[in-house]
């Protein structure tokens, strides 16, 4: 077989030996409806119960908590619309920022047309929205402030902390968008004054179409899904068994042993981030230089296009992404790349690797050793670096 290295991480994750096993009892022998009394049901309300023990454990909330979802989209939808209608009368302001995944901001411009009024704040030149920034934005009507995590495009991450006491201070609801921080960063919602987050599985090595919101006790939140009981009469529906044993399963995984998951892929990304810089001219890292996320690397090429490079990239079976997975197909720049302050002619040249647990130390051998070949021959078709050349330095 021809050879394959996944740099995309970021976009989805492969479902671990270890998590598949915990799940497939529960597609066969265990397939039970959970809400039956008799021991086919037993077994998967156990199953569930003991993920969402797991999922808790690993934001450091308490097991009730959690309420199960089919993924980060449908959690972040139903944090921001179930805040903002239960508090309506309340006031009608959100703040978010416009870095956000577009599950957040598609959902902010939605509530916009329903009458909400919301603030976008804009981040610096490293991704990070200034702390003044949110302080002034916040008014009497102000019910949530919504910001990201970190971010799945130039992995920066903020300063949840000191979002979350702003929040607090004021008494605004604070749910934050934790699908890329899971398993990267250590969570822990009341060290870190959360009042709500998502979880995806599947960008931690589980299953895709489950995921998590976590809501503070005691917050009123309207629910979207009518029907059977099922999660605490919040979210009806027969529950996805064994994709909610995998998460729980790829939860526990994730965070057991995140320091040293962490310092690995560290290791890795700054190699892939040095050799970058010092074998190719003309490039800059998008993004913060610390505070970022473990497995991020994204970089402006100057003079070729991301699509262009991601092409030759899967010629040599490099898979990675130019942006967002789920803007590609569209020729306009991401809008993180934009909110950065990146030109547009300049982000079009924007490449994202992210690495991951089954990343090797060869892996990145092999982008460093092909990429400048391919940048170079990319470059010399480009008549802007033509006259780069010609000018001599540039
Ligand atoms: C992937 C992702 C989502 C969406 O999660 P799904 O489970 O794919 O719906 C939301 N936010 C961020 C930051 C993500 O990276």
């Amino acid at each position: 077989m021809n050879k394959r290295i996944y740099l995309d991480y970021a976009a989805t994750t492969p479902v671990k030996e270890e998590v598949f096993q915990a799940m497939k009892p529960y597609f066969t022998e265990a397939f039970g409806n959970p809400s039956s009394v008799y021991s086919y049901g037993r077994e998967g309300k156990q199953a569930i119960d003991t993920a969402r023990k797991q999922v808790a454990k690993a934001i450091g909330s308490k097991t009730d908590e959690i309420f199960f979802t089919g993924g980060g989209s449908e959690a972040d939808n139903w944090a921001i619309k179930g805040i903002a209608y239960a508090n309506k009368n309340k006031g009608k302001h959100i703040i978010t920022s416009n870095i956000e995944h577009h599950a957040v901001l598609h959902t902010c411009e939605y509530l916009e047309k329903e009458g909400f009024k919301v603030t976008y704040l804009e981040v610096d030149e490293y991704g990070q929205i200034r702390i003044e920034d949110l302080k002034k934005a916040i008014t009497d009507e102000t019910i949530l402030i919504t910001i990201m995590f970190a971010n799945n495009e130039v992995g920066t991450i903020q300063h949840i902390k000191e979002i979350g006491e702003i929040a607090r201070e004021h008494k605004i609801y604070f749910h934050t968008d934790a699908v890329q921080a899971l398993g990267n960063v250590k969570i822990d919602v009341n060290e870190l004054n959360i009042d709500l987050l998502s979880v995806s599985a599947h960008k931690v090595y589980g299953p895709k179409g489950v995921g998590a919101l976590y809501v503070r006790k005691g917050i009123k939140l309207f629910s979207f899904i009518h029907g059977g009981a099922q999660e605490r009469r919040r979210r009806a529906g027969t529950e996805n068994v064994a994709g909610i044993v995998g998460f729980g399963k790829a939860a526990e995984m994730a965070t057991e042993n995140l320091e040293e998951h962490v310092s690995k892929i560290k290791k890795l990304r700054d190699k892939l981030i040095d050799g970058i810089n010092e074998r190719i001219k003309y490039v800059r890292l998008n993004g913060h230089p610390t505070d970022r996320l473990p497995g991020n690397v994204n970089f402006v090429f100057e003079f070729i296009e991301g699509e262009s490079l991601l092409l030759s990239l899967d010629l040599i079976g490099v898979a990675g992404s130019s942006g967002s997975a789920c803007t590609s197909g569209s020729l306009d720049p991401s809008h993180v790349l934009m909110a950065l302050g990146l030109p547009h002619e300049i982000a079009h040249g924007s490449l994202r690797l992210t690495i991951g647990d089954f990343t090797t130390e060869e892996d990145i051998d092999y982008v460093l050793e092909n990429l400048p070949k391919i940048v170079d021959r990319l470059r010399m078709m480009s008549p802007l670096y033509e006259e780069v050349l010609k000018g001599g330095q540039k």
